[in-house]
């Protein structure tokens, strides 16, 4: 690892994962490393490509529950050179660790909007354009114009929109290491974008249990229900297994009410599914990924 630090890598053994998401839950990463340029990046792939270790690149940790027991291999977070975001004309290049949030506001400084719908989802444009985050009025895939990325071999390659499928909370890049990304915007006045992003977040702020440690939404809406819906009319809003308690302000969140542990959300998650299943034949599938054992 005394190489990769020589590079200016920062690199910690057995770092907490509970450190690094928001739900505050996951055992020790064995490699949590933090890589600042595309270049760092490159080499870090030509060292460890032979090592034959798993590589997880992490963004915001917004969407992940990862294990108890922890993760094997590295745990990437891309920062530096990856939070920097350019303009030309109406379009936007974003590193993959941009906040949305972030980018949000400073397109709106440039007078550039359209994507202000997704000013309440809580990561970073890797992991928005993994997961093709979105909400009911906006997907990320929409505003994607190109995305670069790098293979585990470290060559880089610019795909354009058109050759990736963007679905409901997934995406074709799965597999691939996520860069840079250049989003269409739209030239807008800059009052009329910061109005509308207040009317987001004061409408997230009513419906949803923000201040507290959640994923966002635990599972995708099956075609035709709302999963909140479902969950509450099971009887299950406020339902708890140890520390993990389904939100009684938004059925589809489960909160962390300090100290869960992954196992209970797992169970929690298990039980939502039986349950539902059994009283409308519906089942559930988790739009969160499961990291770990
Ligand atoms: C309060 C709250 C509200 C939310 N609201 C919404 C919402 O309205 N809509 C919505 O869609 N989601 C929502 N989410 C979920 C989450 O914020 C999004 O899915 C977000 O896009 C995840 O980004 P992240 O950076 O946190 O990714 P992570 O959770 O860190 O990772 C998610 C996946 O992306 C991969 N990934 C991340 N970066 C890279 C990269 N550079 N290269 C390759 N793979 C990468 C990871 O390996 C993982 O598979 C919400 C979450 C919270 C906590």
């Amino acid at each position: 690892m005394k190489e990769l630090e020589e590079l200016g890598i920062i690199v910690k053994e057995n770092e907490p994962m509970s450190k690094h998401t928001t739900l505050a839950i996951g055992g020790p990463a064995e490699w949590y490393l933090e890589i600042f340029s595309l270049e760092q990046l490159k080499i870090f792939l030509s060292i460890t490509h032979s090592k034959k270790k798993a590589l997880f690149f992490l963004g915001a940790g917004s969407n992940i529950l990862v294990s108890d027991q922890g993760l094997d291999g590295f745990i990437v977070r891309l920062l530096g050179e990856f939070e920097m975001v350019s303009f030309s004309g109406s379009c936007a290049r974003a590193g993959a660790g941009v906040f949305l949030p972030t980018l949000i506001k400073k397109c709106a400084e440039q007078g550039l909007g359209g994507a202000e719908a997704l000013v309440g989802v809580p990561g970073t444009v890797g992991g928005a354009l993994m997961m093709n985050a979105g909400t009911r009025d906006l997907e990320i895939g929409t505003l994607v114009k190109s995305v670069e990325i790098v293979s585990l071999q470290g060559i880089e390659n610019k795909i354009d929109s058109k050759q990736i499928n963007f679905q409901y909370r997934s995406s074709s890049l799965a597999g691939s290491i996520i860069c840079f990304a250049t989003l269409q915007l739209q030239e807008k006045n800059k009052d009329d974008i910061i109005r509308i992003v207040q009317e987001f977040l004061s409408y997230r702020l009513k419906t949803q249990p923000i201040g507290t440690l959640n994923v966002g939404s635990i599972f995708k809406n099956p075609k035709g229900h709302f999963a909140a819906q479902l969950i509450e009319n099971a009887g299950l809003k406020g339902f708890k297994i140890g520390q993990a308690q389904v939100s009684p302000k938004h059925a589809n969140f489960i909160v962390n009410l300090g100290g869960a542990k992954a196992k209970e959300m797992k169970d929690l998650i298990f039980e939502i599914q039986q349950v539902v299943e059994k009283k409308f034949g519906i089942h559930l599938e988790p739009e969160i990924k499961f990291v770990g054992q």
